[in-house]
């Protein structure tokens, strides 16, 4: 069964029992859960006058193709209640797709894998927990390779 890396983020309301909430609905729409990162916290990317974020890494075995995945961790969004005002600010879940098996695929609905991987510590610090020996299917190194040059500075902090 394929492998999916999913980033989950919110920085609304009560953050942690969002998260928890939105692995439960993955897994009940999406696929077995196989690896959680812990949960970090990282200063908002973009506009810095909002609530910081936390951050979990997940891996589900998935029976569901690309865009039936992309739709469930939608659904997991809409479901949090995410209202998106403006791009880059606050919301309540926001799930991105990672990675899937090694596919690399490039329409206008999904990307993968996810574009902006390789840019972001707090992308990368939670997937590294999880799958740091995983190569990016593109770029021919792994996870951990990609955050030991990753030049982004924000501080991803890890949660006890
Ligand atoms: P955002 O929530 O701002 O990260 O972007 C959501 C939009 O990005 C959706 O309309 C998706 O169709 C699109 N998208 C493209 N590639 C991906 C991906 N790998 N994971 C999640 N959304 C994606």
């Amino acid at each position: 069964m394929p492998s999916a890396y999913l980033l989950l983020g919110s920085n609304l309301g009560d953050r942690t029992a969002i998260l928890r909430e939105a692995v439960a609905h993955l897994t009940a729409t999406a696929g077995t859960l196989v690896a959680a990162s812990s949960l970090y916290e990282t200063a908002a990317w973009g506009l810095e006058d909002q609530p910081a974020f936390l951050n979990q890494a997940i891996c589900l075995h998935t029976s569901l193709l690309p865009i039936p995945l992309l739709e469930a961790c939608q659904a997991a969004e809409q479901r949090a209640g995410r209202e998106r005002l403006v791009r880059w600010g606050a919301r309540t879940l926001d799930v991105d797709i990672l990675l899937y098996d090694d596919l690399i695929l490039e329409t206008a609905r999904l990307t993968l894998p996810h574009p902006r991987l390789p840019e972001r510590r707090f992308v990368l610090v939670p997937l590294t927990e999880i799958a740091a020996a995983v190569v990016h299917p593109s770029l021919g190194c792994t996870v951990a390779e990609l955050l030991a040059v990753c030049p982004d500075t924000l501080e991803v902090q890890q949660l006890p």
